[in-house]
C-alpha cells in the first residue's frame, strides 16, 4: 500500500515551476510504487476557500465559486500537460470534504478543544496569517509581512481557538521520531517549540470579513480558517467519514510531500489536529527545499516565476521537464537553477546518453541482426553493473532519493555507450552477444526510468518489443527474445 499526497494548491494564479516540482515528485513516487506492484493512491488538488480568493473574485467581478471552478480546471490542464497520474483531484469545495471539515470541528468542539475568545494582532491578508512581533519585519517603525513586504493590518475580533497548547508535550515527543524526513526539518520545528511555548491557534474568521469558506457547524457567524479546512483534505481523500474501508486501507501508508515553507502547518498544527481527532499520524512527511531562480530566463517567464509552458516548449515534452526537475531534486538543500543547468542536464543525459544509446542499439539490432534477437549470452561486466543498479535503485527510490537513482542509471547508460565504442559491433561478423547485452541494458534502464519519463519508456517498449515486467524479474540475461522494429530519436538536442 502506498498513499501519496501533494499539498493542495491555492488557485489564485496558475501553477508555476515550484508547483510542478512538488507535483512531479509525488507523481514519480506514485508511478514507482505502481511499478513495483503496490496498491497506490495519489491525491492532489486545490485549496479553494479563504479571503485571498474572495478578494480576487471581487476584483474581477466573479463569484468565488465561478473563479475556483475555472482555476481548478487550469490546474488539471497543467497536470495533464505534465503527465501527472493522480487518482483523485480533490477540491475543498467538494461536498464530501465540506462534510469532513464540519465533522472534524464538531469532534473537537465536543471534546472542549475549541473555545471562543478575543483575538488581536497584526495580520497579512495575502498570507491569511497573524504575525507575532518575533515574526514580522519593522520598516519605518511599522510592522510588515516578512514574505509579502506589505504593511500588516491590526485586527481585533472574537474568534474560536483550537487548544494547540494542550499538545505541546506530545508534539515534542513525536518530532524526535523519524516522522519528518529529512530529519533536519523536525529539529528546526523542535527548536522553535523549545524556544517559546505553543500558543492556541485561531481556526475561524468572522463571516462578515471572510464569507468564502465553510461555516462553523456550532456558530454560523464564523467561517473556518482556510488552513484548518485545507489540511483535512488528506483524510477526505482517503475516505475518512465516507468510506471507512478505503480509509483503513490507505491511511496507514500515507506520505505527505511538502515544500519546507509549509512545514509548521504540516507538523505542529496537522499532527495536533490528528491526535485530537484520534486519527493516526501519517507515515512520513517528506519535505523538499526550494528551487532558487537566479538565472532561468525562458520564454515569457519573468522574475522568479517560471511558466510551465515555457519549460515544456524548451524541453519538447513532459518527459524532458520531468526528468530535469527530478534530476535537480534535493530535499535538504536549496538548488540554484539556470537555463545552462537545465540545458546541460537535458543535452548530456537525455539526448547524448540515453537517447543516443537507444538510437545506436536500435540501428545495430536492425542492420546487423534484422531486428530479431533470440540468443542469451551476455557481457559480464555490463551484467554486474546492471544488477547492482537495480538493487541500489530500489533502495534509493524507497528513500525518495530520485536524483541519485537517476544518476546511477545514467552511469549504467554511459558504460553501455562506452561498450559500443570499444567493441565496435558494426565491424563484427557475429555481434549478437554484444547487441543482446546492450538490449538488456536498454530493457533494464527503460524499466527503471518509467516513473520519470513514462512517454519515452512507452516508445522504447514498442520499438524494441519489450514486455511488461515486474522489478523482481528484471535481472540481466533473463529476456529470451527482442523484436526491434525501430530506432527512435527520443530527445532532440537543444542548441545552446
Ligand atoms: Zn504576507
Amino acid at each position: 500500500m502506498f498513499y501519496v499526497t501533494t499539498p493542495i494548491y491555492y488557485p489564485n494564479a496558475p501553477p508555476h515551476i515550484g508547483h510542478a516540482y512538488t507535483t512531479v515528485f509525488a507523481d514519480v513516487m506514485a508511478r514507482y510504487h505502481r511499478l513495483i506492484g503496490d496498491d497506490t493512491f495519489f491525491l492532489t488538488g486545490t485549496d479553494e476557500h479563504g479571503l485571498k480568493l474572495q478578494k480576487v473574485a471581487e476584483k474581477i467581478g466573479k463569484r468565488p465559486k465561478e473563479l475556483v471552478d475555472e482555476m481548478s480546471d487550469v490546474y488539471k490542464r497543467y497536470w495533464t500537460m505534465l503527465d501527472i497520474s493522480y487518482d483523485r483531484f480533490i477540491r475543498t469545495t467538494d461536498t464530501d470534504h465540506e462534510r469532513v471539515v464540519k465533522k472534524a470541528l464538531e469532534i473537537l468542539y465536543n471534546k472542549n478543544l475549541i473555545y471562543k475568545a478575543k483575538y488581536s494582532g497584526y495580520y497579512c491578508v495575502d498570507c491569511e496569517k497573524f504575525y507575532s512581533p518575533e515574526e514580522y519585519e519593522v520598516i519605518d517603525g511599522k510592522p510588515y509581512c516578512p514574505i509579502h513586504k506589505k504593511p500588516l493590518e491590526w485586527i481585533e475580533e472574537d474568534t474560536y481557538y483550537f487548544k494547540l497548547s494542550d499538545f505541546d508535550g506530545y508534539l515534542k515527543e513525536i518530532l524526535k521520531s523519524y516522522i519528518v524526513y529529512p530529519q533536519i526539518y523536525a529539529k528546526e520545528i523542535l527548536g522553535k517549540l523549545m524556544k517559546e511555548s505553543l500558543r492556541d491557534v485561531s481556526i475561524a474568521r468572522p463571516a462578515e470579513r471572510v464569507s468564502w469558506g465553510i461555516p462553523l457547524p456550532f456558530d454560523q457567524k464564523y467561517t473556518t480558517y482556510v488552513w484548518f479546512d485545507a489540511l483535512l483534505n488528506y483524510v477526505t481523500g482517503a475516505g475518512w467519514n465516507s468510506d471507512e474501508k478505503k480509509f483503513k486501507k490507505y491511511w496507514s501508508s500515507v506520505y505527505h510531500i511538502i515544500g519546507k515553507d509549509i512545514l509548521w502547518f504540516h507538523t505542529v498544527i496537522w499532527f495536533a489536529m490528528l491526535k485530537a481527532m484520534e486519527i493516526p499520524l501519517p507515515k512520513k512527511v517528506i519535505v523538499h527545499s526550494y528551487l532558487i531562480n537566479r538565472g532561468l530566463k525562458i520564454g515569457k517567464s519573468s522574475g522568479n516565476v517560471v511558466a510551465i509552458e515555457d519549460l515544456l516548449d524548451r524541453y519538447q515534452d513532459s518527459d524532458g521537464v520531468r526528468y530535469i526537475l527530478m534530476r535537480v531534486l534535493n530535499l535538504s538543500k536549496d538548488i540554484d537553477v539556470s537555463t545552462e543547468l537545465f540545458d546541460s542536464i537535458y543535452n548530456s543525459e537525455l539526448a547524448d546518453t540515453f537517447g543516443n544509446l537507444i538510437r545506436r542499439v536500435g540501428i545495430l539490432a536492425i542492420k546487423k541482426l534484422g531486428g530479431d534477437i533470440t540468443q542469451r549470452r551476455v557481457n559480464n561486466r555490463l551484467l554486474d553493473m546492471a544488477d547492482k543498479t537495480i538493487e541500489s535503485y530500489e533502495r534509493l527510490m524507497n528513500d525518495f532519493n530520485v536524483s541519485l537513482a537517476l544518476e546511477l542509471i545514467m552511469g549504467l547508460l554511459r558504460e553501455a555507450n562506452a561498450f559500443i565504442n570499444k567493441e565496435r559491433p558494426w565491424e563484427k561478423n557475429d555481434p549478437s552477444k554484444d547487441i543482446y547485452s546492450l538490449l538488456e541494458i536498454v530493457r533494464v534502464a527503460t524499466f527503471l526510468l518509467t516513473p520519470v519519463i513514462p512517454k519515452a519508456s512507452q516508445k522504447i517498449t514498442r520499438a524494441f518489443g519489450l514486455k511488461n515486467q515486474h522489478i523482481n524479474d528484471l535481472s540481466v540475461g533473463s529476456e529470451d527474445k527482442f523484436s526491434v522494429n525501430d530506432a527512435p530519436i527520443l530527445f532532440k538536442k537543444i542548441k545552446t
